[in-house]
Formats: C-alpha cells, structure tokens, sequence
C-alpha cells in the first residue's frame, strides 16, 4: 500500500533532473548541525540536482556525502535505513508531492510506516499531533490534498517530513510554488520548527530574499560549481564573487547600499557543455584572459571562500 507513491514521484523527480544527469558537478561544502546553510543559483545550477543526491534519490557518480561522521552509501539498504530516518526533504511543488489518492492521515504516516517508528492507535495519535504542530487539524486526517490551498499542502507535505523525527531536512524551494502572501507563513513555520525540535535545514532557493530570511550560510552555485561560501549577513554585505554581486544588484531591496540596480546579465549557459576556465566568464564584467584559460579554484576570502581568480581584488567596481 505505501508503495503506490514512489514510480509516480519518481516520475516527477526524472523529469527535474533529467537535464543535469550527464553534467559535471564540482561541489564540497558543509553543514553545522542546527543551522540553515542555503544552496542559491540560478535555474540549471544544480541546485535541486545536488539536494537529491544528498536524500539518495539521485546517485553521484563520484565523490561521498557524510551524515553525521557516516558515509552514506544508498546502496547498502540495512545499514542507510537507520541513517534514512533521520533525514527527509521537502518539495518546491506541494501539489505534485502528495500523492492525490491518498488522505492525509496516510500520507503524513508514511515514513512512521516506512520506518516502523508506531503501531496501529499510536499512528493516529502522532498524525493527528503533527498536523497540529503545522497548523492545521486532525478533522484534517482524512481528507485528500486537492482540497487544501497551496500553503496548506505545503504545511502537510511538513508534518509528513517531521514523522520520522528527523534531524535534518533538505528543503527544496519550499515556497517557490506559493503565493507570496503565503510565503513567510510557511518560513516562519519552518524556523519555528527549527527551534522547537533543533533541525538543521539545507535550503534550496533561486529567491534572494526566501535566503536572506532564512540562512545562517550561504553557497553560491553556477554551473554545478560553489562559486563562492559565506555568512550570509556578510554575504549581502559584501559579496567577493562577481556573480554573486550580479545576483544581489538584480533585486532591488537588496541592492547594496549606493550601488543601483542592475538586471542579471546573459544566459545561464548548458551545464552539460560549460565555458572554458571559468564557466562564468562570458557573463563577468571583470573577466581577464586568465578567466578563459584556468578554472579557478576556491580561494579563502575575508567572509569565507570564492572562486574567482580575483576573489578579494574585486574592490567596489562597478
Ligand atoms: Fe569573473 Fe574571472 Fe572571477 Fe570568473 S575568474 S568570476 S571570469 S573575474
Ligand atoms: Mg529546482
């Protein structure tokens, strides 16, 4: 019974990722147990790609991912069903995330199920507690999902993430799909879970602002590469990346103080057949001849690291 969902979730995730599967990744980053370190980058960046790698739903074809000391092998099912349960992953789209044949009482019990955490009255009780928890009702267990709004199933694909008690959760633009009233409803219900149960939350956002309200740190991805890593009030404060500036002067609260907005230039190029050097030189406005020639690598900088040949040279430039 609790299998039905997995083909047709499957199909949604193929369907995302397809595009990057054959696409050279370079990524090494880490996170800090209680904190929210955010992924940013524009669509095609890999965001999404390496969220999935790191809850097993996609396979790397090199390199590890450790959880808490541990390797995470997915292939060896004993050993990562323990690990499994202590992670789980939020969605962009609440509406294609919960299967809509199911009621709700079944789809926040499915990883209890899965990991075997209750039995029979006690399943009821944990469901009906955690759609508490979320904000909605336990009237609210058996209906379906098409008759919730969109931050409703968004607050109900949560409760399900939070039923195997886990530590940390992979959240993937979680209110991109949602209307931006709704938005920091659900941001402030995801940092209030944050306190109340010690998560720690990788999140996933193309949206500056979601970032700016939510993250402790920040990696910046261009090209399946972290262009640069920060604290994120300093990053916006002061960006030692070219593309990282590029993104910050697009949005117009968050443009530097004195400098003016400016739209993003160019095109993310195809991921699967990168620039030379560095893959963002045709985009950088202070790219040199050594930026077509030599990838950068990451260099340490006053608020962290970047990868630029220039990293900390930048000044104020415009
Ligand atoms: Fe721009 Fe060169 Fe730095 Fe790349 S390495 S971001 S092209 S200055
Ligand atoms: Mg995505």
């Amino acid at each position: 019974r609790f299998d039905i969902s997995k083909p047709w979730l499957n199909r949604v995730l193929e369907r995302e990722s397809r595009q990057f599967l054959t696409a050279n990744a370079d990524v090494s980053f880490e996170i800090k147990k209680g904190e929210t370190f955010a992924l940013v980058g524009e669509s095609g960046s890999g965001k999404s790609t390496i969220a999935k790698m790191i809850v097993g739903l996609l396979a790397p074809s090199a390199g590890h991912i450790r959880f808490d000391g541990q390797d995470m092998d997915f292939a060896s099912g004993a050993n990562m069903r323990a690990l499994r349960r202590r992670f789980q992953m939020i969605f962009q789209d609440p509406f294609a995330s919960l299967n809509p044949r199911w009621r709700v009482r079944d789809i926040v019990a499915e990883p209890i199920v899965t990991f075997g955490l209750l039995q029979g009255d006690e399943i009821t009780r944990e469901v009906d507690r955690l759609l508490e928890v979320v904000g909605l009702s336990a009237a609210d267990a058996a209906k379906f999902p098409h008759e919730f709004s969109g931050g409703q199933r968004q607050r109900i694909a949560i409760a399900r993430a939070l039923s195997s008690k886990p530590e940390f959760i992979v959240c993937d633009e979680p209110t991109s799909a949602l209307d931006v009233s709704v938005q920091a409803q659900i941001l402030n219900l995801m940092r209030d879970l944050q306190d109340e149960f010690g998560l720690t939350y990788l999140l996933i956002s193309h949206d500056l602002s979601v970032v700016r309200h939510m993250a402790n740190r920040i990696g910046v991805l261009y090209l399946g590469r972290l262009v640069e890593v920060a604290d994120a009030k300093r990053l916006f404060l002061e960006p030692q990346h070219p593309y990282t500036r590029m993104l910050l002067d697009a949005v117009p609260d968050l443009a530097l103080s004195g400098r003016r907005r400016k739209p993003v230039l160019g095109e993310i190029p195809n991921p699967i057949d990168p620039p030379s050097g560095c893959a963002f030189h045709p985009r950088c406005p202070l790219a040199q001849d050594i930026c077509k020639a030599e990838t950068p690598q990451p260099s340490v900088t006053p608020t962290g690291q970047a990868a630029c040949h220039f990293a900390g040279k930048i000044g104020d430039t415009p």
